[in-house]
C-alpha cells in the first residue's frame, strides 16, 4: 500500500496554497463588443434603456381601442410599421394597420392579429372576440432601464454578447488579458511534424496547455521546447518572468538526473516543490519569480493536463477577477469496479452518460500519466478522495465534467 504519510501535500491544500493572497488583475481596457468574446468584465453593466423600448405590436394585424369593436366595422385610418409609426392619435372608432413590432399607436389598447379580420369597402370587422391588451408586447418587459444585467467579473460568451448589442452597448470595459508564458523542458522533445530520431517523443504538453489558456482568454507566450541545461533554462525564466503574468513550464520537477529545472528555480525564484497526493500528477512546483506566478507541472501529459485542470484553471480564474466556482460536479454511478490503493486523491479519466435518467460513469481503462489517447473518449474526471480504496461496481462517485476550455470545440 502506499504509505499515507504527511510529507505529501492534499489536493485541497495546495489549492488553498495557489489562491492565497492572490489578486486578480487591476487593469482595465475599453474594447468593442465584436472584439470582446471571452473577455472578463471589469465593471458591472446596466442597461441604458428598456427594452422593448416603447410598446409595440407582437403580431401583424389591427391595432384599436377594444371599446369600441361592438361597433363593427371600423375605418382604417391608416398603417403602423417597424420604424414607420403611425402619426397621431387613434381617431375615434377606426382601427390602424399594424405591423409586427410598430409602435402601439396612441390610444389604442389591443392587436388583433390578421387572420381574425375581414377587410371591406367599409372598414374592418373581427371573427374572434379580442381580450384587452392582447399582442402588445410592453416597454421594458424584457429589461429596465437601470436593471443589472451583468456583474463585474462575468466571462462574455456568445450567448452574452448580442444581449449587449440589444441595450445599444458597443464599448466596454474589460479586465486585461492575463499574460501566460509556456515552455516545455526536455532535451527528448521534438515538436509535431518532424521526424523521430532515436530516444526522441513528441511535445504534447505546450500544445495541450496553450490551446486550454487559448480557452480561457490568456494571451499566450510561446517559448518553445527549453533543452535539459541551466544556461538555457534561466534564459527561459528569465523572459518569461519580464514578460508575463504567470509562467508555466512542464517537466524537470521531479528527482531524475536531467531534471535542472528545479536546481534553476531554487536559484532563481522563492519556489517551493511540492508532492502532491494526487494521482496523476505527484510533482509540483509553485511560487513567485521576481515579477510574476510560476507553476511547474509534471511532465506526463495526462498529469500536465490533470493538474493544469485541478490547480491552475483556479488560480487563472482568480486573476482573471472571475468569482464563479471553477467545478461542477454530478453525481454517477459507477459501471464497473476501480481497483486502487488508497493514499492519494485520484482524478481518473471516464465517460459519463445518462441511461433510463440515471447518470452512469464508467473509468477508462487506460489511466497512465502517460496515456493521452483515453483523454479524447473521456468526457469528466472520476474523482476519488484520498482515503477511498476499491470502489466497487454500483456505488456512486463524484464526477467532474470537463470544464468547456478541455471539451469545447
Ligand atoms: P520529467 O518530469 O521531465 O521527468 O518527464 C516525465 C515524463 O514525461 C518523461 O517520460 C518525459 O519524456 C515526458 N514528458 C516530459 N515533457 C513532455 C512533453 N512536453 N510532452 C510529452 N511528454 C513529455
Ligand atoms: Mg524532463
Amino acid at each position: 500500500m502506499e504509505p499515507f504519510t504527511a510529507e505529501l501535500l492534499s489536493v485541497e491544500s495546495a489549492q488553498a496554497l495557489l489562491l492565497d493572497g492572490l489578486s486578480p488583475l487591476a487593469e482595465h481596457e475599453t474594447i468593442e463588443i465584436t472584439d470582446a468574446l471571452g473577455r472578463v468584465l471589469a465593471d458591472p453593466i446596466f442597461s441604458p434603456i428598456n427594452v422593448p423600448n416603447f410598446d409595440n405590436s407582437a403580431m401583424d394585424g389591427y391595432a384599436v381601442r377594444l371599446a369600441e369593436c361592438a361597433q363593427q366595422p371600423l375605418a382604417i385610418a391608416g398603417r403602423a410599421l417597424a420604424g414607420n409609426p403611425f402619426a397621431g392619435p387613434l381617431p375615434l372608432g377606426q382601427a390602424v394597420q399594424i405591423m409586427t413590432g410598430a409602435p402601439i399607436p396612441e390610444g389604442c389598447d389591443t392587436v388583433i392579429m390578421q387572420e381574425q379580420a375581414i377587410v371591406d369597402a367599409q372598414g374592418v370587422r373581427f371573427t374572434q372576440t379580442a381580450k384587452l391588451g392582447q399582442n402588445i408586447r410592453h416597454t421594458g418587459e424584457d429589461v429596465r432601464v437601470g436593471q443589472s444585467v451583468f456583474d463585474a467579473g462575468h466571462r462574455l460568451k456568445v450567448k452574452d454578447l448580442p444581449l449587449l448589442a440589444s441595450l445599444g452597448i458597443r464599448d466596454i470595459s474589460v479586465k486585461r488579458r492575463l499574460r501566460v508564458a509556456i515552455f516545455s523542458t526536455g532535451d527528448e522533445l521534438v515538436s509535431p511534424g518532424t521526424a523521430l530520431a532515436a530516444g526522441q517523443i513528441y511535445d504534447t504538453n505546450r500544445f495541450a496547455i496553450a490551446l486550454m489558456l487559448r480557452r480561457l482568454d490568456c494571451e499566450v507566450i510561446d517559448l518553445g521546447i527549453i533543452a535539459d541545461d541551466k544556461p538555457s533554462l534561466i534564459q527561459a525564466f528569465d523572459y518569461a518572468d519580464q514578460h508575463a503574468d504567470v509562467v508555466i513550464s512542464t517537466g524537470g520537477v521531479s528527482v531524475g538526473a536531467a531534471d535542472y529545472t528545479k536546481e534553476v528555480l531554487q536559484e532563481c525564484g522563492d519556489i517551493a516543490f511540492w508532492k502532491l497526493a494526487m494521482k496523476p500528477g505527484k510533482p509540483f512546483a509553485f511560487g513567485r519569480l521576481s515579477t510574476s506566478l510560476f507553476c511547474g507541472l509534471p511532465g506526463n501529459p495526462v498529469s500536465a493536463v490533470v493538474t493544469f485542470c485541478q490547480l491552475v484553471y483556479p488560480m487563472i480564474l482568480r486573476l482573471q477577477g472571475i468569482g464563479t466556482e471553477p467545478f461542477a460536479t454530478l453525481t454517477a454511478t459507477l459501471t464497473s469496479a476501480i481497483r486502487r490503493q488508497p493514499g492519494r486523491s485520484e482524478f481518473q479519466r471516464g465517460y459519463y452518460s445518462y441511461q433510463q435518467g440515471k447518470c452512469l460513469v464508467t473509468a477508462e481503462k487506460k489511466q497512465g500519466s502517460h496515456m493521452f489517447s483515453t483523454f479524447s473518449h473521456a468526457n469528466c474526471f472520476i474523482c476519488i478522495e484520498r482515503e477511498t480504496g476499491d470502489i466497487d461496481a454500483g456505488e456512486s462517485v463524484i464526477i467532474q465534467p470537463f470544464p468547456e476550455f478541455l471539451n469545447g470545440a
